[in-house]
């Protein structure tokens, strides 16, 4: 990408695509467009030397608006949270489906050279991941396909979408399967927050109100792997200037279960609660894990910040917002 090419971030008002602003602008790129469809007081970053534009881009002129004059397209635009949303909104995460398909017309359409296309771990099927001693999933996991409902859905259609553009209509894209994804200047509270997030706000709060309990969704030992956001930011980076034409893991491989992470928290807060766990709330799958076999041999590299040292920064910045508000 050149100092002075037209790149176009969509869903830069939010947590992801914030980040790859600020790096970008770090980087001394100058011709940044950053498109959300949220009104920019409410972006969690938002920088005067980009082009800041408020957006729906499920419209189709919307979507062209947006990429007018681009070379690169990053698109992460998507109607999402963590389980407690998506396990509740399964429509209104498959409507996201109208922003990349928009976007993907739109970047065909002003002739764009690559498009990133911001796709997840749950595409992979459901049958792979029923225990928490899970064996990583691979990229063929994904097939014979049954990912998450609703929003698994919605991003291996468009995954696919982006492969038949390319194949049928020569627009280069590039596909990430983010795994978990974690970090200050996200969504910490009002439903669409995951489970980094949602725990250090509940340790937060519980030490806030000395109310030294915690509830915890499911049984807690459910596992996962979670991507530290600077790790996410270089793996779409190096994605974007690669040759690597398929979709591919962006994740991290140091798997812990949800009490495990708890554990973690707890540390950093100096502080132990009492867990009161919530069998009926939503958890998703029993266990996931990213097999990064493919991105090592590929890009030579893979996500390796320390779960423990990329909590500490998210817990901080999570602590500065509830105690400043
Ligand atoms: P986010 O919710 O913080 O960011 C998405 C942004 O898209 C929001 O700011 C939202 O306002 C915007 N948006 C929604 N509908 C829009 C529309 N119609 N027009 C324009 N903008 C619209 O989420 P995020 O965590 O930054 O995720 C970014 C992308 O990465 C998403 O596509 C998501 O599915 C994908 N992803 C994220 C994770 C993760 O752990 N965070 C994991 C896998 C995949």
């Amino acid at each position: 990408m050149g100092k002075d090419d037209v790149i176009v971030v969509t869903g830069g008002g939010g947590f992801i695509g914030g980040h790859l602003v600020a790096d970008l602008v770090r980087q001394g790129y100058r011709r940044i467009r950053s498109v959300d469809i949220k009104p920019v007081d409410d972006w969690y970053q938002a920088f005067p030397e980009v082009d800041n534009v408020r957006l729906d881009l499920r419209a189709e002129d919307a979507s062209h608006q947006a990429v007018r004059g681009a070379r690169f397209v990053f698109n992460f635009a998507a109607d999402m949270g963590g389980m407690g949303f998506i396990e509740t909104h399964k429509a209104d995460c498959m409507l996201s489906v109208m922003i990349d398909t928009n976007m993907l017309l739109a970047a065909r359409d002003c002739g764009a050279e690559r498009f990133f296309y911001a796709s997840s771990a749950c595409v992979y099927a459901a049958d792979k991941q029923n225990s928490p001693d899970v064996l990583p999933l691979k990229e063929s996991d994904a097939y014979p396909a049954m990912p998450e409902d609703g929003y698994g859905w919605q991003k291996l259609f468009s995954e696919r979408m982006c492969r038949h553009f390319s194949e049928d209509y020569g627009l280069a894209t590039r596909v990430a399967r983010y795994h978990n994804v974690y970090g200050p200047h996200g969504s910490f509270g009002g439903g669409r927050e995951k489970a980094p997030a949602a725990i250090c706000r509940k340790v937060i709060v519980a030490l806030m109100r000395g109310k030294h309990e915690i509830e915890i969704w499911g049984d807690g030992e459910q596992t996962r792997t979670f991507t530290y956001i600077d790790d996410c930011v270089a793996g779409t980076r190096a994605l974007m200037a690669s040759d690597v034409a398929e979709p591919i893991n962006v994740g991290s491989d140091e798997l812990v279960s949800i009490n495990q992470l708890v554990d973690i928290v707890e540390r950093i807060a100096g502080v132990r609660l009492q867990r009161r766990f919530n069998l009926d709330a939503p958890t998703g799958v029993r266990g996931r894990s990213s097999d990064n076999t493919m991105i090592k041999q590929k890009l030579g590299w893979a996500p390796s910040i320390p779960l423990v040292e990329g909590m500490q920064k998210t817990y901080r910045w999570i602590h500065g917002q509830l105690h400043h508000r």
